[in-house]
C-alpha cells in the first residue's frame, strides 16, 4: 500500500521546483555554462520528473542519480556541457545515443531539436517512452543498439552519445552530415575524454578533446 503510494507520482511542476532550478541553472553558469539557450533548457525541463522515486528529493543537485537497471541520469553540468559543445540549433535534426531517464532528451526537443533516441534497455526505453509524451516532449524513441546508429534516419546534423565509448563507432561517424558535430565521452569504463568530432568534408573529421568524464559504458561495440 504505501509502496504503491510511493511510486505514484504526481507529475506536477510548481513554484518550488521552479526555484530549485533557478538555482540549478546559477549553479552550472557558475561552473562554465554560457549558451543562453542550453541555460533556459536545463530551467525549463523538470528534473525530477525524470528521477527514480528513490532519489527524487535530489532532482535539482547538481549530481547523476541512479535510474535502475544500474544506469543513471546524468549530472546536469554533463547533460548542459554536452550540449553547448554540440552547439543545437532549432530544427537541428539530432540523434542520442542513451535515452536513459529521458532527460537529454527533453533538453534537446526544449531547444526545438527534432530528436531521435535509441536505448538498449528495453524496461528504460518503455518507461520513457510514456513519461516524454505525457509531459509534452515528443521524440522517436527506439529500442536498440546505438553502435548502429539509425541508418534509415540519418544523416542527422548533430549525434550526442551519453555512455562512455571504448572507441568512436565508425556508424555514427558516417550518420553525421557534413558540416554536423558529434559529441562523444571515449575511453575506458573509468575515465573518458569528451570528444568533439566535426565531419568538415565527406573525407575529413576534425577532433577536439574537451576534458575527463565518467559515464556508464556504452555496451557491446566490437569488444562485446
Ligand atoms: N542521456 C541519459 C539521461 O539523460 O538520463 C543518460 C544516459 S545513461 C548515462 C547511459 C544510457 O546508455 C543507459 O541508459 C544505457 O542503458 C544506455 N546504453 C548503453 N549502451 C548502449 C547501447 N549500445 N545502445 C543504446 N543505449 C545504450
Amino acid at each position: 500500500m504505501l509502496a504503491n503510494l510511493k511510486n505514484k507520482r504526481p507529475l506536477e511542476d510548481n513554484y518550488r521546483h521552479r526555484g530549485l532550478r533557478r538555482k540549478l541553472v546559477s549553479e552550472i553558469q557558475s561552473k562554465g555554462i554560457t549558451e543562453a539557450n542550453v541555460l533556459e533548457a536545463i530551467g525549463n525541463v523538470p528534473r525530477h520528473l525524470f528521477m527514480d522515486s528513490s532519489f527524487v528529493q535530489f532532482a535539482y543537485r547538481d549530481k547523476a542519480f541512479p535510474i535502475g537497471k544500474g544506469q543513471t541520469i546524468s549530472q546536469p553540468y554533463t547533460v548542459a556541457f554536452q550540449t553547448q559543445l554540440l552547439e543545437v540549433k532549432k530544427f537541428d535534426k539530432v540523434l542520442e545515443v542513451g535515452t536513459g531517464s529521458g532527460y537529454q532528451a527533453a533538453v534537446l526537443c526544449e531547444m526545438g531539436a527534432t530528436v531521435f533516441t535509441i536505448e538498449r534497455h528495453r524496461e528504460l526505453y518503455d518507461k520513457v517512452r510514456a513519461l516524454l509524451p505525457s509531459i509534452g516532449y515528443e521524440p522517436m524513441f527506439f529500442h536498440g543498439d546505438g553502435y548502429a546508429g539509425l541508418p534509415t534516419y540519418g544523416p542527422f546534423d548533430r549525434i550526442i552519445v551519453t555512455a562512455g565509448a571504448p572507441y568512436i563507432p565508425e556508424a555514427l561517424l558516417e550518420q553525421l552530415k557534413v558540416g554536423g558535430r558529434m559529441v562523444i565521452p571515449v575511453g575506458s569504463q573509468h575515465h573518458q575524454e569528451m570528444k568533439l568530432v566535426v565531419r568538415e568534408s565527406e573525407t575529413e573529421y576534425r577532433t577536439e578533446d574537451k576534458g575527463g568524464f565518467i559515464f556508464v559504458p556504452l555496451v557491446g561495440g566490437k569488444s562485446g
